[in-house]
C-alpha cells in the first residue's frame, strides 16, 4: 500500500538527512558498504523503528534527545558493517590508557616506566570518551601518557604503531569501536592506583601521603571560589599550598625518591597547573 505524507509527517520529511546521517557514519568508521546496502539491516533495527514510531509526536524539547539516539542507531549500524580494528590509532590518540587489575606486572617488569604514567587524582576532572562527557574522579587512576596531552604517549603515529603491543594493558585490548560491551564492563571496575604500583618500600609513600594530605585536588577546588572573589586570607592559603606541593616534589628528587619525570606518576599533575585547569573549567 503506498504511503500518504501529511504535512506533519515529520520523520518522512526527514528521509534525506537521514541518508546523509548514516552516509557520513559509514565514511567516519570506514566502512566500505554503501547506504543503499545498509538501509534494509537499519530498518530492522529495532531501536530505529521505536524512533520511527515515535518520531512525529515528538514535543519539541524531546527532539535534541531523540537525534542522539538516532545518531547512536547510525554509528552502531554502521560499525556493524565494519566489525575490526582497521588500526586506525583512534584509541591510541585519543586517550592514554587507565591501568586496571591485572597491568601491574606492565611496570613492575618495566615495560612501562614510571616516568611514562600519570596520576589523576580525587577531584580531578577529566574528559571520558566513552562517557562522551568531562567526569569529575572519585577516585584515583593512573594512566599511560604525558601528564597534560590527552594520547598515548607509546603510540608511534608516523608507523601507526603501539610500542608495547604484545603487553598493551587490559584497556587496550579490549577497546573495540564496533563494540564497546567488554570496554565499558572494564571501566565500571576500580583501575590500579599509583599506590598498588609502587614497591612497598619505596621511600615515597611518606612524602605522597604528605602530599596527598596538603595538596588534594578536592581542597583546591574548595579554596578556588573564594580566592577568585578576592579573599586575600584564601589566596595566601592557596598559594602557601602551592609553596608545599613544589617543596615536595623536590625534596622527592633530592632524596633520591624520584626523577623529575616520575613525579606526575607520584603526585599527579602539580598544584599551579591543576588551579589553573579548575579555574578554566569555572570560566
Ligand atoms: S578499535 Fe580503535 S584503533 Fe581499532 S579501528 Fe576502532 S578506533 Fe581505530
Ligand atoms: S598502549 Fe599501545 S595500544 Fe594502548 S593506547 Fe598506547 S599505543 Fe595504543
Amino acid at each position: 500500500m503506498a504511503q500518504t505524507m501529511t504535512g506533519n509527517d515529520r520523520w518522512q520529511q526527514l528521509a534525506s538527512v537521514r541518508r546523509a546521517r548514516l552516509a557520513h557514519w559509514l565514511d567516519e568508521v570506514g566502512s566500505r558498504a554503501q547506504v543503499e546496502q545498509v538501509e534494509p539491516k537499519l530498518a530492522e533495527d529495532r531501536d530505529y523503528q521505536q524512533l520511527a514510531k515515535g518520531w512525529n509526536a515528538l514535543a519539541p524539547g524531546e527532539e535534541a534527545a531523540a537525534g542522539l539516539a538516532l545518531e547512536e542507531v547510525f554509528r552502531r549500524v554502521a560499525y556493524s558493517t565494519r566489525p575490526y580494528c582497521q588500526r586506525c590509532g583512534g584509541c591510541c590518540e585519543g586517550a592514554g590508557p587507565t591501568l586496571y587489575p591485572g597491568d601491574e606486572r606492565l611496570v613492575q617488569e618495566g615495560i612501562v616506566a614510571r616516568s611514562q604514567l600519570v596520576t589523576l587524582r580525587i577531584g580531578e576532572t577529566v574528559f571520558s570518551r566513552w562517557h562522551g562527557r568531562p567526569l569529575t574522579l572519585e577516585q584515583e587512576c593512573v594512566r599511560i601518557g604525558a601528564a597534560g596531552s590527552q594520547g598515548c604517549s607509546l603510540f608511534d603515529p608516523a608507523s601507526q604503531s603501539c610500542a608495547i603491543y604484545d603487553n598493551r594493558p587490559s584497556q587496550c585490548r579490549t577497546q573495540r569501536c564496533w563494540d564497546t560491551s567488554a570496554a565499558d564492563q572494564l571501566i565500571a571496575t576500580p583501575g590500579l592506583t599509583r599506590w598498588q604500583l609502587l614497591d612497598e618500600t619505596s621511600g615515597a609513600r611518606p612524602l605522597m601521603a604528605v602530599h596527598d594530605r596538603t595538596c588534594s585536588v578536592t581542597r583546591l577546588r574548595e579554596l578556588l571560589p573564594a580566592a577568585r572573589a578576592g579573599d586575600d586570607d584564601t589566596q595566601a592559603t592557596l598559594d602557601q599550598l602551592v609553596a608545599d606541593d613544589r617543596q615536595i616534589r623536590k625534596q622527592l628528587i633530592d632524596d633520591g625518591h624520584a626523577t623529575e619525570d616520575e613525579l606526575a606518576f607520584l603526585l599527579g599533575s602539580p598544584c599551579d597547573e591543576l588551579l589553573q585547569r579548575l579555574t578554566d573549567e569555572s570560566d
